[in-house]
């Protein structure tokens, strides 16, 4: 399995970072898509992909960062070869619109093609926006990653080649459920975006995904090795690791 979206370089995990990737291996988790949300982040999550080479890096300014820290992180992405993915990028519209996140998110999805790499898209709240700004923008690699907008935008995201990523919250939240069972197998990735959204609360970490996986199976009807073995195939041609 790989697992599509964490955050290893996180503070949480400098204590035992290596251990918890070896309990990932253990458990079936061959390589980890490791995402940045702001410059400093980026620095420390190219570092941890150079210490590991089961980490690939996706380079990124989250719509939830400091937006002028923009022109910094797309010159570090141009500067880095190794780097899988832009991302995380998108629009966090939970608390309120912020106009202000669009023109940095088509930025980035504008290099990412120029550099012929895929997008990974954080769309709090604002599902429809962002595909709708990826459709206009003719993204063809993208990542939606624990989407949690409309299951019609979701649909016509799929009929545009868009790839989700389903995360641990499908054990309890309807919404990951209904789009965990009814994506198209050749779209479907899994991720725990850890160190967060562990359902039993506190720290995340990639051996989990092995219970969203036996989940998603029990889902689908179909079984847990179908699932490991088409979300690697996925994860692989998208990010061409
Ligand atoms: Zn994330």
């Amino acid at each position: 399995m790989i697992d599509s979206h964490t955050h290893l370089q996180d503070d949480l995990f400098s204590e035992d970072r290596t251990q918890v990737l070896l309990r990932a291996k253990k458990a079936g988790v061959s390589a980890v898509i490791n995402a940045s949300v702001d410059f400093k982040d980026s620095i420390k999550c190219l570092e941890i992909s150079k210490l590991y080479e089961t980490i690939h890096p996706v380079i990124g300014l989250a719509p939830y960062s400091a937006l002028d820290e923009l022109n910094n992180t797309i010159q570090l992405i141009k500067e880095n070869p190794k780097i899988v993915g832009v991302g995380e990028i998108g629009l966090d519209w939970h608390f309120k619109k912020h106009e202000s996140q669009i023109e940095p998110f088509k930025k980035q999805i504008e290099l990412a093609k120029e550099l012929e790499i895929p997008v990974v898209v954080h769309s709090r709240s604002a599902g429809k926006h962002c595909i709708d700004i990826l459709e206009e923008m003719r993204a063809e690699k993208v990542l939606m990653h624990a989407y949690d907008g409309s299951f019609k935008a979701a649909k016509h995201a799929w009929d545009l080649g868009y790839y989700f990523s389903i995360p641990l919250t499908v054990l309890v939240k309807e919404q990951k459920q209904k789009l965990a069972k009814e994506i198209p197998e050749e779209l479907l990735l899994l991720e725990t975006d850890s160190p967060v959204l562990n359902p039993d609360g506190g720290r995340n970490e990639p051996a989990n995904l092995v219970k969203s996986r036996d989940f998603i199976a029990n889902l689908r009807e179909v079984s847990p090795k179908r699932i490991d073995q088409v979300s690697e195939i996925n994860a692989k041609s998208l990010f061409l690791i």
